[in-house]
């Protein structure tokens, strides 16, 4: 799923015709390109019931389940309606049940006008479909995670090709799907969704014991299936169909050969641990913190000072994400990991746990451009997702922004501002996540079975894997000096707030920032400055901030030239940044090891080896976010879950790996600099 540097494009959504009336007479989406319906014009949910959820035992494995999470694949996600059915089933089961985990792959989403249409015939279902559609990631290209039920509930939407993404998934050799809903449309008319190579996609992906459930009972799927390693049973179909197939994996069939160097899997896999430490209390700590107290592990939480009081400790930070009109491995994960951050926030602004105002505000922001070419290329593009972002003129960027702009530039609506310390005091609020603040410079120390947390001589914490998210700090950990991060100090300003300041309905990312006051008073910034270790107040950069600013709002400049620089408030960070500006987040590789294992790599970078990575037990890194981590760390978090718990990755493998901390050995490898 290579995408480097191909157009940016949003999806085509699905050409669907609605005049053909199910038997009840409501209005029934069919497929104009393929020629066939979405679902049974009998009977829509009976027949997804019978077919999908009773082919695969759904129920009743949901109620014996022996793991953490009951895992469903789906190819064709079209209405969502055999997600809406199994997610209501999930729901209505009682006592304990495992998390779910439905993955679905969608080459043509509906867009979201569609959606709601398709899904507007059954009032049950109401409730769920609007969470749907209020997650629902419409035409915006790439894996899209939504977090339903509290997080109990994941849908990953792979809105892709099937024969890109089951690849994809499968090319890390990891047994994740329980459950599998074969809902391309027939066969006859799309032979894309059924082809061998796909169906054995399919069976590595499976666990032992992994079924499968379709309407079509076609005789080449038949002996496709059973070619890929699966038994299968003919079933009576439903309504008039005279026939369906069913059925259970036999035999994992080996992974093929890699078309890239498989550094990136593990030699050896653990076990989802009971308990994880994490070193650090920022955001990367603590969205990292919850996605695994989410799952359900018990998170031993350790910060040097206070939490979310360094990289992460302004009071105003803004939802950051960029465009660009071509794919590259930062575009694609800006944008994926954005939309994530947008949804993560609002469902906490929505829960009530962030109070609007005072702990932020996702009131949209606004990015002046200079570049009109840009502009115009991006205007179109962007138009079928005006929930992504959006290319204003100057009035229309007064509009949103309450204030006078003399140019035009993109407007991301779900965006805004947050303050960090309250999101992270927040996210650290479960039962089992235990913090301990102001335990001051932590180390660790590799001790039979796990890791060992030490500060001034004590084991503060023991558990078996441990997550390091101490931005700058992190390089003075053992084993870990070698990563290449840098620490880019930045200063802010505290501006009181003023009758023209207070006319700012919305943030503006200039070359700084400002976002409407909290407490009356705007956080703006923020200066950036590379080997600049000096921790004090600059006056000289609050006049940089101002003088940012007044540039960005002619209006205001008199108002800022009043103030005197001297006198201002602020606070200095040092943001935490990689050479490559994607943060880090995966496990840590044994160095010396990889050093050995790909020293081929030297004299030809291109060429393929089938050795896997040597990675440290147990040991993750989420380090390296920048000026981006209330958009970066989210997402970040929930890859480290994934790979910590053995659970189907939020990323393609490309934007996996470019995450990696390892990329960093491998590329200076090939380029013969190690
Ligand atoms: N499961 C869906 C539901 O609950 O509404 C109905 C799925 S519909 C029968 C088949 C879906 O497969 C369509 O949404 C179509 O766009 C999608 N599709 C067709 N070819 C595809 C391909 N090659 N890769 C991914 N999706 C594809």
């Amino acid at each position: 799923m290579k995408r480097d540097n191909r157009p940016w494009q949003t999806l085509t959504p699905a050409a669907l015709r609605w005049d053909q009336p199910d038997a009840r007479g409501n209005a029934c989406p069919y497929s104009s390109t393929f020629g066939d319906v979405y679902y049974s014009r009998d009977d829509g949910i009976e027949e997804s019931r019978y077919v999908f959820l009773q082919g695969n035992r759904v129920q009743e494995r949901l109620r014996h389940h022996p793991r953490r999470h009951f895992c469903i694949a789906e190819t064709g996600f079209g209405t969502g309606l055999n997600f809406l059915l199994s997610w209501q089933l999930w729901r209505d089961q009682p006592g304990p049940r495992p998390g779910l985990h439905y993955i679905a792959i969608e080459k043509h989403p509906l867009s979201r006008q569609d959606l709601a249409r398709a899904l507007s015939p059954w009032p049950a279902l109401k409730p769920l479909a609007d969470h749907l559609l209020q997650g629902y990631p419409g035409l915006v290209p790439g894996q899209h995670r939504l977090l339903l039920d509290k997080g109990r509930v994941i849908l990953d939407l792979w809105w892709h090709d099937v024969n890109e993404a089951l690849p994809d998934l499968a090319g890390r050799d990891e047994e994740l799907v329980d459950a599998w809903y074969l809902d391309g449309f027939a066969p006859a008319v799309n032979e894309s969704m059924w082809r061998l190579d796909m169906l054995h996609a399919m069976a590595i992906l499976s666990l032992p014991e992994a079924t499968f459930a379709t309407f079509t009972a076609a005789g080449q799927v038949r002996r496709d299936l059973a070619a890929a390693g699966f038994r299968v049973e003919r079933a009576p179909g439903y309504g008039r169909k005279r026939e369906c197939l069913r059925g259970v994996l036999q035999q994992r069939p080996g992974p093929a050969a890699d078309p890239v160097t498989p550094w990136d899997l593990p030699r050896a896999r653990q076990p989802a641990p009971e308990t994880v430490l994490v070193v650090g209390g920022g955001l990367a700590g603590c969205t990292a913190a919850a996605a695994l107290a989410r799952r359900g592990l018990r998170v031993r939480l350790l910060e040097r000072a206070s939490l979310a009081g360094e990289g992460s400790g302004n009071d105003q930070g803004i939802l950051y994400t960029r465009l660009s009109h071509r794919h590259s491995v930062l575009t694609d994960f800006a944008v994926q990991s954005f939309c994530f951050a947008a949804q993560y926030y609002g469902a906490l602004f929505e829960r009530g746990l962030l109070v609007d105002g005072d702990d932020g505000e996702l009131c949209g922001s606004f990015h002046p451009s200079g570049d009109a070419r840009e502009l115009a290329a991006m205007s179109t593009l962007l138009q079928p997702v005006p929930e992504l972002a959006q290319v204003l003129d100057a009035p229309g960027a007064n509009d949103v922004l309450g204030i006078t702009q003399a140019q035009g530039g993109y407007w991301f609506p779900a965006s805004g501002w947050l303050r960090p310390k309250s999101v992270c005091r927040e996210l650290i609020a479960a039962t089992n996540i235990e913090v301990t603040e102001y335990c001051g410079q932590v180390s660790l120390q590799r001790i039979e079975g796990g890791w060992a947390a030490k500060a001034s001589g004590d084991t503060l914490a023991m558990a078996p894997c441990a997550v390091i998210a101490t931005g700058t700090g992190t390089t003075a950990l053992a084993s870990l000096e070698w990563l290449p991060l840098q620490a880019i100090r930045g200063q802010t300003t505290q501006l009181q707030s003023s009758p023209n300041l207070g006319e700012l309905q919305s943030a503006l990312c200039h070359e700084g920032y400002i976002a409407p006051a909290r407490r009356g008073t705007h956080c703006i910034g923020a200066t950036f400055d590379l080997h600049d270790g000096e921790r004090n107040l600059r006056p000289r950069d609050h006049r940089r901030n101002l003088a940012a600013l007044a540039a960005a709002v002619p209006s205001w400049r008199s108002d800022l030239e009043a103030l005197d620089p001297e006198r201002l408030d602020g606070r200095v960070g040092f943001r935490c940044a990689s050479p490559d500006y994607l943060p880090l987040a995966g496990p840590v590789p044994d160095r010396d090891a990889f050093l050995r294992d790909y020293a081929p790599l030297r004299k030809n970078a291109k060429q393929i080896l089938q050795t896997r990575g040597k990675y440290m037990t147990g040991l993750y890194v989420t380090v390296g976010h920048g000026s981006r981590g209330l958009s970066s760390t989210p997402l970040a978090a929930e890859l480290l879950a994934s790979q910590i718990c053995g659970e189907p990755p939020p990323l393609s493998r490309e934007l996996a790996r470019a995450l990696s901390p390892a990329r960093f050995i491998i590329r200076d490898l090939g380029r013969n600099k190690l």
